[in-house]
């Protein structure tokens, strides 16, 4: 298993280093989210062997039992799954990163609930950024206002930006939203917010997400295999 989770972030890694190379980006500067949902602690546990810190999980429920059963390591959580209001508690406890913020109500309440002896939580917005019905995040038309309206938080610390495009088969199309994200995030910049960081890129399609600003890619499938 440690074998195969080795060679696994191996091809992972240097998928991200050739992207970085193919688009005159400096080596380094995009970095890689191990995304561990629904994945067993012992993988993790082997993961954070191999040098990896930053681990991200859709689920609370099983993302609680997993930080307690690894809490002897010191790896970086990022929450990146759908949230509810009532799970706004938990999540502002026990996360460094939340990818997954799509409107002001939450935003509102991971400030008030982020406990004082921490530091500001780091969040995205997430952008509907292929427009599908029924999709979480946040309309790409709103998101000047949801930015703007977070911006003042205290326990918040507005990082950039997240997206799932759709999926297409169509390299192009697929490019196409990244870059929208990409530009999105540039016109907030231009409103004076101080953005870093741009979450895109899965399993299939990390390349392109690299080749437009891609900061951190979200790999679930390609490190872990399958999942349970
Ligand atoms: C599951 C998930 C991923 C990882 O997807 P893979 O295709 O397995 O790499 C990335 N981002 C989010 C938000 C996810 O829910």
């Amino acid at each position: 298993m440690m074998n195969l989770l080795s060679q696994s972030l191996q091809q992972v890694e240097s998928r991200i280093r050739e992207a970085e190379r193919l688009a005159q980006r400096e080596t380094g500067s995009v970095s890689l989210l191990a995304v561990s949902k629904r994945q067993p602690d012992s993988a993790i546990r082997e993961m954070a062997q191999l040098g990896v810190i930053r681990f991200g999980e859709s689920y609370l429920q099983e993302a609680l039992l997993k930080l307690e059963a690894l809490q002897d390591l010191q790896l970086e959580w990022h929450f990146i799954g759908p949230i509810q209001a009532n799970k706004c508690r938990d999540i502002a406890s026990h996360f460094s990163w939340v990818h997954s913020v799509d409107r002001r109500k939450i935003g509102e309440r991971l400030n008030n609930l982020r406990p004082a002896e921490l530091p500001p939580l780091n969040i995205l917005l997430q952008v509907n950024i292929s427009a599908e019905a029924n999709k979480a995040g946040c309309p790409p038309a709103e998101l000047a206002q949801l930015a703007a309206d977070l911006r003042a938080l205290p326990r918040l610390r507005l990082r950039g930006l997240m997206a799932i495009p759709r999926a297409t088969p169509d390299p192009e199309a697929q490019r196409s939203a990244f870059r929208q994200l990409r530009l999105a995030q540039e016109r907030l910049q231009r409103e004076g917010h101080q953005l870093d960081t741009l979450s895109m890129g899965m399993s299939n399609d990390l390349e392109m997400a690299v080749a437009e600003g891609s900061t951190i890619v979200r790999i679930g499938t390609a490190l872990f295999g399958e999942r349970v």
